[in-house]
């Protein structure tokens, strides 16, 4: 052990005032949200909201060096003025995903189109225009797609072993994760949180387009540049010892939680 990888916060230094949270958003206010609270890289505060404004006091948006990443749709496909499925704004085909989904699908990343969750959809939108209103631009994120492109495991989140799997895998990259009680919305929200600080270093970039909504996803390249690859490759080595795990085999209804909360 004592021939550990360097770890991640070491490539690049982290600016110790930096300041990332996660919010794995639930559909409905009385659903669990997860919020989870970096600071210089390291988690200082990982729990669960569920109103709006109860959100929006955790997600630390008066401090100036804060970014704040949603696992929410936060815009609408180009062209729609919202989701309803009776406005005359939708016109199938085409107007029910973005380029966002239609990127990751490419990817070989599963999504659900925007339109097919806009019970969520809107609830991030509303909440992403709170946040500008606060003088904070949020990132959207998609824990599933930071976890399957980092190579952590990403099945069985509703289970205990799962989530310890998850949780486990995300240690090496998270300093002071040590809550193997989390529920999969607070892991999540660890994911959403990670992926804004990866973001702030320069190794995260975007799907989508400019006028239609971006998605921020962890930058292989660059994660590989930085040389940070090795404690990602320890995370992976843990959990796919032969490396042989087939993301191609999963079923639909594992992927993510942009289907449950
Ligand atoms: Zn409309």
């Amino acid at each position: 052990m004592l021939d550990r990888p360097v770890p991640l916060r070491s490539y690049p230094p982290t600016n110790e005032d930096s300041v990332a949270v996660g919010i794995d958003l639930a559909r409905l206010e009385h659903r669990e949200t997860g919020i989870a609270v970096l600071r210089g890289g390291r988690l200082t505060l990982l729990t669960s909201a569920h109103s709006d404004a109860e959100i929006l006091a955790l997600a630390a948006i008066e401090e100036p060096n804060v970014t704040v990443a949603v696992n929410a749709p936060l815009t609408v496909p180009r062209g729609r003025c919202c989701l309803d499925d009776d406005c005359p704004c939708r016109h199938d085909p085409g107007t029910r995903s973005r380029e966002i989904e239609r990127a990751l699908l490419r990817m070989r990343v599963p999504i659900l189109a925007t339109a097919l969750i806009k019970v969520l959809a809107r609830r991030g939108g509303a909440l992403a225009l709170a946040l500008r209103r606060a003088g904070c631009k949020p990132l959207e994120v998609y824990p599933y797609a930071t976890l399957r492109l980092l190579g952590l495991p990403t099945q069985g989140k509703r289970t205990d072993f799962g989530r310890r799997r998850i949780h486990q895998a995300l240690q090496p990259l998270v300093p002071g994760l040590d809550h193997p009680e989390a529920t999969e919305h607070q892991l999540d929200a660890v994911v959403c949180a990670l992926t804004a600080d990866l973001w702030r270093q320069g190794l995260a970039t975007t799907v989508g387009a400019e006028d239609e909504g971006l998605m921020v996803i962890p930058d292989t390249a660059a994660i590989a540049k930085a040389r940070v690859l090795p404690m990602v490759a320890e995370s992976r080595a843990l959990y796919h010892p032969s490396g042989t795990e087939s993301h191609t085999s999963e079923p639909p209804q594992d992927q993510g939680t942009r289907v449950g909360g």
